[in-house]
């Protein structure tokens, strides 16, 4: 396999996570009798470039479907976010009625309803059908297509080049990620500005996110790789800032190659941080799988502990990384009967491959659990806050990245 983005032949391998179904394949009753697509997960890294990328197995139509079931709006905090990045920018960016801000995977509209409500014009990039017709019920106007130079192009020439394109957990997530960062290219009016927020490779390797891994997710970014893909069409990154996102995530700034701002100083010392933990150095890359197998290890040692023990253990949070993480350690229900999830297009459907079943929340408190493991550990205090009454009555909760913690 070649690099996605500069082509050079790939030959080091970062992880084997073994075959599993794609993250996002959550199963109804009948498909429980129907054998399961499972595909080869394997990360690869670029000594070239340094992107890090899944191996290709599967092509992206069998991964967003119509029944593709996150919805952006079920986390209070990633709505909080959304709101405090729509405060900041408008003023920074001297957005208003004239102005046009396009978001690409705009879900269900969770973030463009705050432009919306500002008086600005804005549009909505999505794919999925459920979720654009979530956000059409808002007043945002959706082209429901995938995004790359294509549909770049074809909105340009129909006169609605944007402002501001923002990208949030979009650009990690395209198989092509030259022909997306061309998309922004053509989309992108002169002077405007594009925001990308994606998970930082940096915290990835530091924090052994493993489970941040799955065929969806293609790519694994440094900033070192997004000032090159940038470059590559025209583009540059101007700003970089760390945000506490996805267990660390960076909101890149970019604009055209020629435009008269300057970059400032946070891309040179981000990078030296980047080069300083050993991002462009293999050794890093090959000491991962270790680190990852040791997890594994611990987890499926602590839940079978557990039941040993007689204690009730429950799952939280129906999230794509919880299902790399079980898959991965290899539970299932014996160890796991089921986990709730607050997503009413999760309830009653099945984990892919651990084939767990996921219930509404309030179904746990009749369950009086000794223990309840938080798969998307990312937004473990939100969850916590919202089950205090469980935590009262004894029960505690645990996640298991980088390593086995009771909160
Ligand atoms: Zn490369």
């Amino acid at each position: 396999m070649k690099c996605r983005h500069c082509k050079e032949e790939l030959r080091e391998k970062v992880l084997d996570l073994g075959v599993m179904p794609p993250s996002n394949a959550y199963l109804s009753k009948e498909d429980l009798e129907k054998p399961e697509p499972k595909y080869p997960l394997r990360l690869l890294v670029c000594t070239n470039c340094w992107l890090v990328q899944t191996e290709d197995f599967v092509g992206r139509s069998d991964l967003f479907t119509s029944e593709y079931a996150y919805f952006s709006s079920t986390s209070s905090s990633w709505l909080k976010h959304a709101a405090d990045y729509c405060k900041a920018i408008v003023p920074q960016l001297d957005l208003g009625p004239q102005s046009l801000v396009v978001e690409i995977a705009s879900n269900d509209g969770y973030l463009l309803k705050n432009f919306l409500s500002a008086g600005i014009p804005c549009l909505g990039i999505e794919p999925t059908a459920s979720t654009a017709a979530a956000a059409t019920a808002l007043g945002i106007p959706v082209v429901q297509e995938f995004f790359g130079e294509k549909l770049g192009q074809t909105l340009a020439v129909q006169g609605k080049q944007a402002d501001l394109i923002i990208g949030n957990n979009v650009f990690a997530h395209v198989p092509d990620i030259n022909d997306f960062a061309k998309g922004l290219k053509a989309l992108l009016k002169p002077g405007g500005v594009v925001t990308l927020e994606f998970p930082h490779l940096m915290q990835l390797l530091e924090h052994c996110q493993f489970d941040t891994v799955y065929h969806e997710h293609f790519s694994y970014l440094s900033l070192h790789t997004t000032c090159c893909i940038f470059e590559n069409v025209g583009l540059r990154v101007w700003h970089v800032e760390e945000v506490p996102t996805h267990g660390g995530s960076l909101r890149i700034y970019g604009c055209h190659k020629d435009d008269p701002r300057k970059t400032d100083p946070s891309i040179r010392e981000l990078q030296e941080k980047e080069n300083k933990r050993g991002l462009q150095n293999l050794i890093v890359y090959q000491e991962f799988q270790k680190r990852a197998e040791k997890i594994k290890q611990d987890l499926h040692g602590f839940l079978a502990k557990q039941k040993k023990e007689g204690k009730k253990v429950l799952g939280y949070g129906a999230a794509a990384k919880g299902n790399t993480l079980l898959n991965f350690a290899d539970v299932k229900t014996d160890l796991l009967p089921a986990v709730y999830d607050a997503a009413p297009s999760k309830q009653h459907k099945f984990m892919p491959g651990s084939k767990i079943p996921i219930r509404p929340p309030a179904e746990m408190r009749k369950e009086s659990p000794d223990c309840i493991l938080i798969l998307p550990w990312n937004i473990a205090q939100e969850i916590r806050r919202q089950n205090l009454d469980i935590e009262k009555k004894g029960a505690r909760f645990v996640t298991a990245i980088p390593e086995i913690r009771i909160l």
